[in-house]
């Protein structure tokens, strides 16, 4: 695998690949990688003939200090797992490297980038934008990865692709689960053994939902839902909604394509999780 630090340097090589009439499959990481960042690799790997990921913890989209800080930085594995999953680059920049100065810019989207995650960790998005649109113009990439753990992240990224008319198609991969359910995150080495068993009432939670849902009773069903989680001890829900899929505003009984959303703390872990509940032709 070769790895690159420099924006120079990856164009560089970016360009004979071109020449070569190579496709490029692009996966924007945070590292600390898991098997859910694998799979995206293995997805991309079966889409196009060279696989860029990039690790980068964004500042931007951080809006708590403290997370930034403590948020999981395992190079040396992340390098070993990428090596094994047959990843053809690794683009490992620098803060300096991607933001060259005191940025203030970012991309207004419409609102969906206010929602659910928007609410709860405010300009998360608009670090988001920023950061994709950079990999975006720097890799000129025919595909990017990106997984439905981060379902809104997927249609914020869908939207500003759409406002702009950039050249990438968007792919969503699913979500890889631990065996007994809880969605695989960077974030779940911070749990505590307490934590993560109390964790799992996320997805036991939206396992039920699925189970049970019925588009007539949305109201029932989230606020059963949110009973659910919040007699759970040790975790403080933020909010649990299910939505409309494309616009992730509270969903009605014709939305096309239907989605149960979470996010809550486990001790002082924060974890999201969600799933697809229905999509009609
Ligand atoms: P992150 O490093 O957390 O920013 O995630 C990088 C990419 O991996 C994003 O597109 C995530 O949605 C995706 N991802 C994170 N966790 C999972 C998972 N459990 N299954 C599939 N994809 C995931």
């Amino acid at each position: 695998m070769k790895i690159f630090t420099t924006r120079e340097a990856l164009q560089k090589h970016l360009q004979q690949a071109r020449a070569a009439h190579k496709t490029i499959g692009l996966v924007p990481t945070m590292g600390a990688l898991h098997q859910g960042h694998v799979s995206l690799i293995k997805q991309a790997q079966a889409c196009n003939d060279e696989i860029i990921c990039s690790i980068f913890v964004n500042p931007t989209q951080f809006n708590d200090p403290k997370d930034l800080e403590k948020y999981p930085r395992t190079i040396e594995a992340d390098i070993q797992m990428l090596e094994q999953a047959n990843c053809d680059i690794l683009f490992s920049p620098d803060e300096k490297e991607m933001y060259d100065g005191n940025e203030q810019w970012h991309l207004d989207i419409g609102g969906l980038e206010n929602l659910l995650e928007g609410k709860f960790r405010p300009g998360h998005y608009q670090g988001v934008t920023q950061i994709v649109y950079k990999l975006f113009s720097l890799v000129k990439p025919d595909t990017a990865f990106f997984g439905q753990k981060d379902y809104q992240q997927f249609l914020v990224i869908s939207k500003m692709v759409e406002l702009l008319s950039l050249p990438v198609k968007l792919v969503m991969c699913p979500i890889k689960r631990e065996p007994d359910g809880l969605a695989m995150s960077s974030r779940n080495i911070h749990l505590t053994p307490d934590d993560r068993q109390h964790a799992l009432t996320l997805s036991k939670t939206l396992d039920w939902i699925e189970g049970n849902f019925d588009a007539g009773n949305i109201t029932g069903l989230k606020r059963n839902a949110e009973l659910m989680i919040g007699n759970e001890p040790g975790i403080e829900l933020e909010y649990f909604e299910i939505a409309d899929g494309d616009t992730l505003l509270p969903a009605v009984e014709d939305s096309k394509k239907v989605v149960a959303l979470v996010a809550a703390r486990a001790g002082k872990t924060r974890l999201i999780d969600n799933v697809i509940l229905s999509l009609k032709p």
